[in-house]
């Protein structure tokens, strides 16, 4: 519950504040008495996504592009990366900001934490293991990545953060965190992200044929938002520097996915066949043996009932 008497305690800047993850965890931080400072450069993050947090005195926000030099003032005890385009289709639109963020972005916020003798969690991805050749992933697991593919972007801008994090935690002491988030969705994804679970549900919502890529027997799993928060929050505050896995185990075929949405939207939609973007991963599920033994996290929401609400969200949000 917000509570806006009680002093604000720890103070933490959240990279990428405005998209559809980082909002979340200003919610989540904000309720919990947090001073947040919430920098994004909205390339593909959205002022509508913390506009009701503008209100909080503990809340604040700076339209900040991170690849260049910034400075906050004051104290800060915790640097949370969450800066980057994170879908195919917006990292495509945006390949070298994308490559930056992950790169100069990420060496920027480490050197704002060490300056400020802060923690710091990146946001990595189930992308840098690529197309698997392991199934389920694990942390153990290298990756099977495509170094001059299209989704190279993202997935090199991501492997390089991961290395500089972990180079800053040998060098110079940093107490670091790498969170790995496999498929998540939820409210405040935004409409033509492009990824399957917004895609398939405004066209469900419009009786318009859901487009499958490729036969839509490849695989993901599927974490609700909420549930990637806990976690996340788990990790800020655990003793453990290592990477670790979060998401949903539930794997499930993408057909099954886009059946799932028609009929929790009660749609009129029929399926249509579109080829598949090179390199799309083939199976995807994680491995999160880790995140359930050092943080005592696993995923509470079901499926189904994480599409229901994030139909209503997309529902009420553009129909309204
Ligand atoms: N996909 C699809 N139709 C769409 C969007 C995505 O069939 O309209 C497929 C995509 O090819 C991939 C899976 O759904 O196999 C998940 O894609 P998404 O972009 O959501 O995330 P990814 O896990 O690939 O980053």
């Amino acid at each position: 519950m917000i509570n806006k008497h009680r002093k604000p305690r720890k103070i933490v800047v959240i990279t990428g504040g405005a998209g559809f993850i980082g909002s979340h965890l200003c919610d989540f931080l904000i309720a919990r008495n947090y001073k947040v400072i919430c920098l994004d450069n909205l390339i593909t993050g959205n002022k509508e996504n913390i506009k009701h947090l503008l209100k909080f005195s503990h809340f604040m926000f700076r339209k900040v592009d991170i690849t260049k030099h910034f400075e906050i003032k004051g104290k800060v005890d915790f640097v949370l990366h969450f800066a980057s385009p994170a879908s195919p289709i917006t990292y495509l639109a945006h390949p070298i900001q994308t490559l930056k963020v992950g790169a100069l972005g990420t060496h920027n916020c480490l050197g704002l934490a060490k300056a400020k003798k802060a923690r710091f969690l990146l946001a990595s991805t189930s992308e840098i293991y690529g197309d698997p050749k392991e199934h389920p992933q694990k942390e153990s697991y290298w990756g099977n990545v495509n170094t001059i593919g299209p989704r190279a972007v993202y997935d090199e801008a991501k492997r390089f953060a991961e290395a500089i994090t972990m180079a800053y935690y040998n060098n110079h002491n940093i107490n670091t965190k790498i969170v790995r988030i496999f498929n998540t969705y939820g409210s405040r994804m935004r409409i033509d992200d492009g990824r399957a679970v917004p895609n398939f549900i405004i066209q469900a919502l419009r009786n318009k044929p859901l487009t499958i890529q490729g036969t839509g027997k490849q695989t993901r799993s599927f974490c609700f938002i909420t549930d990637l928060i806990e976690g996340i929050f788990k990790l800020m505050n655990s003793q453990m520097n290592e990477p670790v896995n979060l998401g949903n185990p539930i794997e499930l075929s993408i057909k099954d996915l886009a059946n799932m949405i028609i009929k929790l939207a009660n749609s009129k939609s029929k399926i249509t066949y579109l080829s598949l973007p090179q390199d799309d991963p083939q199976r995807r599920r994680p491995d999160i043996t880790k995140a359930k033994r050092c943080l005592n996290w696993q995923p509470r929401v079901k499926l189904e009932s994480g599409l229901k609400i994030t139909i209503s969200w997309f529902k009420s949000f553009y129909y309204k």
